[in-house]
């Protein structure tokens, strides 16, 4: 059951990840509380209040986001509501894309229960990452957000570089995503142990679906570490501060930031 990633083709592991994420498209939310214990959703809380959306010089000013792999919509909806209430700045516009229908149409219908204002700043584009559509123009975007979304990425430089294409000089990148527990040998032996037993086996019993959550569990592992994904950032041609990245829980998470100069 496992998926042999070193011998596949990009458009196979394309294929792969359309599968996984059409399947657990209906058990993602309820998967995700299942697999964190909760924390995402703080993960996802304090991503948010760190890019403080709507937070315009001068304020009230407009402000256009991408929500990339944004699937069934927990940034977008945090980023609306962090304007809205934390910054009464109604005057945001946020496009949720992601290459999975099925994704997106849970989004949606999760749509239809936020306020008529809320729903009138949001539009849903279906959309490969590595290859954005015409619609969203060179130098067009104040703001790009991707959320668990980018390890699953064939191609992340090309994405990168579409995000950096999109984005306005001056524009934020802003990535939320697993990373490595490395400092924390301690914290780390019981976070693998969780992932590569636990975690399978609530797919298996919850989602009927072993084969997508080891999937998921191997495509964290796979994933670069945080200083190594900071440099794909600057290869791509952003500006970072600092270490370019902020570790949550341990590092079992991290925050990256790029500006585009
Ligand atoms: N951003 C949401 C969140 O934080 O809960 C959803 C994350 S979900 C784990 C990953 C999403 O990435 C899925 O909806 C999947 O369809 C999408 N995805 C995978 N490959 C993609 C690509 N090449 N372009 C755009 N989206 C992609």
């Amino acid at each position: 059951t496992h998926f042999g990633y070193e011998t596949v083709t990009e458009s196979e592991k394309q294929q792969r990840v359309a599968g996984v994420f059409s399947s657990v498209a209906e058990s993602y939310d309820k998967m995700n509380d299942f697999m964190s214990l909760g924390v995402h959703r703080l993960w996802k809380d304090h991503f948010v209040s760190s890019l403080n959306p709507g937070a315009t010089t001068p304020l009230g000013q407009p402000q256009r986001i991408l929500d990339v792999a944004g699937g069934t919509g927990d940034i977008a909806f945090r980023m609306l509501q962090h304007s809205n209430v934390h910054n009464a700045n109604p005057n945001i516009h946020i496009t949720i894309s992601d290459i999975n229908p099925d994704m997106l149409a849970v989004g949606k219908q999760r749509s239809l229960s936020l306020p008529a204002s809320y729903q009138s700043s949001i539009s849903f584009l279906e959309a490969n990452a590595e290859l954005l559509p015409f619609q969203i123009n060179d130098n067009s975007l104040d703001l790009y957000t991707v959320s668990f979304g980018i390890r699953n990425f064939s191609n992340i430089p090309a994405a990168l570089k579409e995000a950096h294409r999109v984005l306005k000089p001056g524009g934020v990148f802003a990535c939320l995503e697993f990373s490595k527990v490395d400092k924390y040998p301690m914290l780390n032996a019981i976070y693998k142990r969780w992932s590569f037993s636990a975690i399978p086996l609530i797919g298996q019993l919850v989602a009927a679906d072993r084969d997508s959550y080891q999937y998921l569990v191997e495509s964290i592992e796979r994933f670069p570490s945080q200083e190594a994904f900071r440099d794909m950032i600057v290869d791509a041609g952003f500006a970072v501060s600092g270490d370019g990245f902020e570790d949550l829980t341990g590092g079992i998470a991290a925050i990256h930031k790029g500006i585009k100069p």
